[in-house]
């Protein structure tokens, strides 16, 4: 076994990018005014209170609206005018006393100063400052981090849990398992770390949502080179943050579990894994965390003649590098978000581009999607202390409501199914007026263009008009007659055209509600997980299963977030609630913790009944983010903040505890 045993504390500071001090400002007046001009004000309002210690010229006049987003972003948090002027005012003389008095870091914030911080940038939202300061590294409150450890707690008691993956879930529960101190054994089935970004590497892969909304609370990098970070960057953070935290050198490579099954007289899970080579090893384990990823088993669907086709057939997350699509005919299967990447990137270098389309998505405008960070922005983190930190925050803040209110339907609302609400029915009109300027000069494919569903029942793609671009270039093809078949050297469609193609691309999506395919997980009474779902994954705040002791899943169904809130935040959440209940394993000095079976059905029926209030929940709609079943198991309803809320205690009442 290659898994060190570990028992290293944490630090007090609980960011591993954390920086002493930055550049001392020398610039101009002049200069710092042109700063200013180009500053995100709240964020640097929020960033200059904590450097100074003066948090008195945050006052309420000042705090940004937040007012809601429904397409594109509103500068400052929709500061006014006024406030704009104000602010910017408030924000010189701040950035001239850091000249004055040579500041150039920041300390760990009072209790008082972090209230007045979060109060301002929340708009005196009382409820959101927890959640907020899981995200505040100089909270004195930061509360991501165990203030436990297991030497304290369990000293001498013979306990493993096993964490399966290292994607972005599995290094954040590595790491906070560390952090406590509980002894651990990371697998991983590929040969790096990185999931879902170490697989991802078709030509234009990059983020989709902003790069500061998307990192650890515990490894907050401030030096981003681009506003939605290329694919390689966020696989370079994440080798980063394992080497940090020190997770890297404890994965094992190249195991996959094949199975888990409890004992509960020993109260052990007894695991199966495989190696490279198909030989299988058994090992025993007091807890399971399953960190497998969601969007992770490709989905490729079947064509009639798939296999006599002669050319290169690869889905998007299977993407040969060898493969060189320069100068030949390329055929891209779907338009979700990976086509959306994949068909501008390639479009240039083909010889011909043929994408089949079965619906049109849906694009939020970007226009900076391609944008590295301005220089006022580097700027401004190299000379003010941990203002990249407090932008994080404040990303963190608007997403807290998100588009919510874009994708909440209104009963009995007219404009279904094309729409399922007044304000859902205005964005829709907006997003058809951009389609209506980028396909002009090619009116013919606009109707093609224009999604028939409503606005975020599916994931919205961002957009600065490259898809437009791509599909009205001479050498593409927008083919959205069904595939009827492959032959050996294209693809034939029902209105009987035929695409001659060398390369076929499936930009299919993936299997999502598919949760641990793969993996037979049996628990209590001989029960496998899968007979148990049925098809329709469940779990209580999205990681515990009744029946499956100290058996946790983090991000597992329904806390995937599609128009609010962090991936990040979600699943370091998920990570710790796990880490708590293994706590009062410890704590109680009992075997396990398995949920109870009413806890789990009234967690559903909360989330389902706010799932079908929206655009996704729709009986008209058609969604990867729905089961088999129909039923939504894949999306949190609810903002980051009542997640927060779900997963702050592991709630005795919620579960029973085996001795
Ligand atoms: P996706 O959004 O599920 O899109 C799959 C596409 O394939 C859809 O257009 C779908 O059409 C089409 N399709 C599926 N089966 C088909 C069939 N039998 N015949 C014809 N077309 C078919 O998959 P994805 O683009 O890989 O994205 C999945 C998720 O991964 C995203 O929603 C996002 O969360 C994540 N992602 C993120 C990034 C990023 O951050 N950079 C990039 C890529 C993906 P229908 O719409 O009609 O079903």
């Amino acid at each position: 076994m290659s898994a060190v045993e570990l028992d290293s504390r944490s630090g007090a500071v609980d960011d591993l990018y954390w920086q002493d001090a930055c550049d001392p400002v020398t610039e101009s007046d002049e200069e710092l005014q042109r700063i200013v001009a180009g500053a995100d004000l709240p964020a640097l309002l929020a960033a200059l209170a904590a450097a100074t210690g003066d948090v008195s010229a945050l006052t309420e006049d000042l705090r940004p609206p937040l007012t809601p987003v429904d397409t594109v972003n509103h500068p400052h948090g929709g500061m006014s005018a006024a406030q704009q002027e104000k602010a910017r005012a408030v924000a010189l003389a701040g950035l001239r006393r850091l000249r004055a008095e040579q500041i150039t870091s920041v300390d760990i914030l009072s209790e008082e100063h972090t209230d007045a911080i979060l109060g301002y940038l929340s708009g005196g939202r009382k409820n959101w400052h927890g959640m907020l300061e899981h995200e505040l590294d100089l909270s004195p409150r930061k509360n991501g981090a165990p203030d436990w450890h297991f030497d304290d707690v369990a000293g001498g008691r013979e306990f493993r849990a096993l964490i399966v993956g290292s994607g972005v879930a599995g290094i954040a529960a590595a790491h906070r398992f560390r952090q406590a101190g509980v002894p651990f054994t990371i697998i991983e089935a590929a040969e790096k770390l990185g999931g879902t970004w170490q697989k991802n590497r078709y030509p234009g892969v990059r983020l989709d949502t902003p790069t500061f909304g998307y990192s650890y609370s515990f490894a907050q990098r401030g030096d981003w080179p681009h506003q939605f970070a290329e694919g390689h960057e966020i696989r370079e953070y994440l080798e980063s943050v394992a080497e940090r935290s020190g997770v890297d050198r404890l994965v094992e490579y190249g195991c996959r579990l094949v199975r888990a099954e409890w004992n509960e007289d020993t109260g052990l899970w007894a695991v199966t894994t495989e190696d490279r080579t198909g030989a299988r090893t058994l090992r025993h384990f007091n807890a399971v965390i399953t960190a497998t990823g969601q969007l992770d088993i490709p989905n490729i669907p079947e064509f009639p003649g798939q296999e006599s086709f002669t050319g290169v057939a690869m889905h998007s997350q299977d993407w040969d590098p060898a493969v060189d699509c320069r100068g030949k005919r390329v055929a891209v299967i779907g338009t979700g978000a990976s086509a959306y990447q994949i068909v501008p990137a390639i479009c240039p270098d083909v010889q011909s581009l043929v994408v089949f389309q079965r619906s049109a998505p849906w694009m939020l405008p970007a226009p900076n999607y391609h944008e590295p960070m301005t220089e006022v922005f580097s700027w401004l983190t190299r000379k003010v202390p941990h203002y990249a930190q407090f932008h994080r925050l404040w990303v963190t803040v608007l997403g807290i409501p998100g588009r919510f209110h874009t994708v909440r339907a209104e009963e009995g609302w007219h404009g279904a199914p094309l729409s399922v609400s007044p304000r859902n029915h205005e964005v829709r009109e907006e997003l058809i007026r951009i389609l209506r300027e980028q396909f002009a000069e090619r009116p013919d494919l606009l109707p093609h263009a224009i999604p028939a569903y409503p606005p975020g029942a599916k994931r919205m793609l961002r957009d600065n008009g490259v898809w437009a671009r791509a599909l009205t270039a001479p050498q593409t093809t927008l083919e959205t007659s069904p595939i009827r078949r492959f032959t050996p050297t294209g693809i034939e469609t029902e209105a009987g055209a035929v695409h001659e193609v060398d390369v076929i691309v499936y930009a299919t999506g993936f299997r999502p509600s598919e949760y641990l395919e793969g993996i037979d997980v049996v628990g209590r009474r001989g029960r496998e997980i899968h007979e148990v779902w049925d098809g329709d994954a469940r779990a209580y705040n999205g990681v515990t299963v009744p029946g499956f002791p100290n058996f946790f899943m983090v991000y597992g169904p329904n806390v995937g977030g599609v128009v609010a809130g962090s991936l990040h935040f979600m699943l370091e959440r998920a990570a710790e609630y796990a880490l708590k209940a293994v706590r009062e394993v410890l704590e109680r000095r009992v075997k396990a913790v398995d949920v109870r079976p009413e806890a789990l059905d009234r967690f559903v029926e909360w989330v389902d009944a706010e799932n079908r209030r929206m655009a996704w929940g729709q009986p008209y709609v058609r969604t990867w983010y729905q089961n088999g079943k129909g039923r939504v198991s894949q999306i949190w309803p609810f903002t980051n903040v009542e997640y927060w809320e779900a997963t702050e205690d592991v709630r005795a009442q919620d579960y029973e505890f085996l001795g």
